[in-house]
């Protein structure tokens, strides 16, 4: 008989009606969704509606108010969840280059392998080459972030990121504060990462890239998920406000 193997693989990331408020604010008013391993979820919505909360709360930046958030094995609205264990599941990079200047870019990159994982210091070079090679800069190891371009020092912080060999990856608006002739070396570094089978939660307004990478496209309006679905959305959206977001007009 042939018997076949059934694997049941848990979603790395799921928020369950998720709420947020900041005093009377209500930022996130029951927000739902679920990334299974190696999709790329794209979170999009006008400025206020609540993206970046979102992703801070799959971190635990934000304590959530009530709802659920799982990602990988973590309760992480769970009091008792292991911060430290549930950071070295989740790279975050966000929109501003956030490297420490004083640091080579090695030494940014080897910080956290090993002050957190204890990894040995030739060990770590190892690893920072092996990760600049990936967002191509292997001749920045010895350079200081101030004399990188904008676009390299995204990638760089991408690199430091993945050097904590994350389970899922979360962007906000890592493009936005680039020129647009360096952002699509930064959007290039993504693309290969998500080709990867990376697991990623990316905020962008690069429609375009978002319509070429996303296996499911959040559609975030007054902090709740007011259209979600595939990459589809975004040229037939069912919403007045979607289609106002891309421009359609419905
Ligand atoms: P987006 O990323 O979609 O622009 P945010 O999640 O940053 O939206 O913000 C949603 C709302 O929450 C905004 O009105 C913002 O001003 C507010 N907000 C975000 N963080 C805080 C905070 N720490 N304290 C108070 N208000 C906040
Ligand atoms: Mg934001």
């Amino acid at each position: 008989m042939n018997q076949e193997r059934i694997v049941i693989e848990r979603p790395i990331v799921v928020l369950d009606k998720v709420h947020k408020s900041f005093g009377s604010l209500k930022v996130l008013d029951g927000v739902s969704f679920t990334v299974e391993r190696g999709d790329v979820l794209v979170l999009i919505g006008r400025s206020g509606s609540g993206k970046s909360t979102a992703l801070r709360c799959i971190d635990r930046f934000e304590k959530i108010d009530s709802g659920e958030i799982r990602v990988c094995d973590h309760r992480v609205d769970a009091a008792d969840v292991d911060l430290r264990a549930l950071r070295q599941d989740v790279g975050i990079v966000f929109q501003s280059y956030n490297l420490f200047p004083h640091l080579t870019i090695e030494q940014n990159i080897t910080l956290a392998p090993v002050s957190v994982k204890g990894m040995k210091k030739p060990a770590a070079r190892e690893l920072a080459k092996a990760m600049l090679a990936k967002v191509g800069l292997s001749e920045k190891l010895d350079a200081y972030p101030e004399q990188l371009s904008g676009g390299q020092q995204q990638r760089a912080a991408i690199a430091r990121s993945l050097a904590m060999q994350p389970k899922v990856m979360l962007f906000d608006e890592v493009t936005s504060a680039l020129d647009p002739e360096l952002t699509g070396e930064v959007l290039k570094v993504i693309e290969r990462l998500a080709a990867d089978g990376m697991t990623m939660v990316m905020v962008t307004h690069e429609m375009g890239f978002a319509r070429g990478i996303a296996d499911q496209v959040v559609f975030m309006h007054a902090g709740r998920v007011h259209e979600a679905g595939s990459a589809s959305i975004l040229s037939g959206p069912a919403t007045p406000e979607l289609a106002q977001f891309v421009g359609t007009g419905l």
